[in-house]
């Protein structure tokens, strides 16, 4: 692996960035306090049924204008020149990264997370950088106060980026190392969630939507999945919306207890909404909903 690139300033920024690009991960820019670039008029006015993800726009909607094209991401250091490098974290990328913050109690337990590619933050906290494990992970690290889990739906501040008034920017540490995949105790640990059971088999990127999983978990996945989708479409006009609401969080609860992909969720929620003429907004309302009152990122 080549070397990560250390240069700042912001001829360093767009070289890292492209160099990022390279290894697939998708970068954007934040503005110089992290926050979002403010978006263009119209997509500031468009309703919900505004496609962030198909979007042309160089810098609207966060982290979904992030790219791997090259004249892209020179573009949007050119439009937003004191902006922040950033990466958007997930399968998109490849990336999932375990976010410690000691100002919030994280702390780095040498003995859960494994070596790997790694940044210190401005905060004084570390950035681990894994391989994305191939399944949807919750926000948070359960049981451990300041340490959150960037993957699907987030993203990192990236070296060598310095926020406005930091004293110090998130570099590499000096130690080069591989992005590697996390340990299986690691990979378990971050899986728990409050109210839910832990999938067994981990260890592993799952790769059926079939997978049957341990004890205490789902048994009869694709069983559930047709009762979930069969339920939506016997509901009578006026219960179709909140049936499938109903649907998506019990999609969302196979999803976390990972018995389904979350790719599979979405198509089978709006193929469902869509068997019973209910709109794009509405589907799409209903999965955000469900997911998010499952304790999981919207998918959509
Ligand atoms: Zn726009
Ligand atoms: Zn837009």
């Amino acid at each position: 692996m080549d070397p990560l690139p250390g240069a700042t300033g912001r001829p360093g920024r767009l070289h890292a960035a492209v160099s990022y690009a390279a290894r697939g991960w998708q970068v954007f820019v934040l503005g110089c306090t992290k926050r979002p670039v403010a978006n263009c008029e119209p997509c500031a006015a468009a309703g919900p049924d505004h496609d962030r993800e198909a979007c042309l726009c160089l810098t609207c909607h966060g982290f979904y204008a992030a790219t791997v094209d090259p004249d892209r991401i020179t573009a949007m250091f050119a439009a937003v020149p004191d902006g922040l490098l950033a990466i958007r974290t997930g399968a998109v990328s490849g990336l999932t990264v375990v976010d410690i913050d000691p100002r919030n109690g994280g702390e780095f337990d040498r003995a859960l997370m494994n070596p790997t590619t790694t940044v210190t933050t401005p905060g004084g906290g570390w950035h681990l950088y894994y391989a994305h494990p191939g399944r949807s992970l919750p926000g948070k690290l359960h049981g451990r106060e300041g340490v959150d889990i960037k993957t699907d739906g987030g993203l990192v501040v990236a070296p060598p980026s310095t926020p406005a008034g930091a004293a110090r920017g998130y570099r590499w540490t000096s130690q080069p190392r591989p992005v590697n995949e996390m340990a299986p105790r690691l990979l378990e640990a971050c899986q728990v969630r409050s109210g839910l059971p832990v999938p067994a088999g981990t260890g592993s990127a799952r790769t059926s939507s079939a997978t049957a999983v341990g004890a205490g978990a789902i048994s009869h996945p694709d069983a559930l999945l047709a009762a979930t989708l069969a339920a939506v479409d016997r509901a009578p006009q006026g219960r179709r919306r909140v049936t499938l609401y109903g649907a998506a969080r019990g999609l969302a609860r196979m999803v976390a207890a990972d018995a389904l992909s979350t790719l599979d969720a979405v198509a089978a929620l709006t193929a469902a909404g869509q068997r019973n003429q209910q709109t794009p907004r509405d589907i799409r309302g209903a999965i955000k909903g469900g997911f998010e009152a499952e304790g999981l990122l919207s998918p959509v």
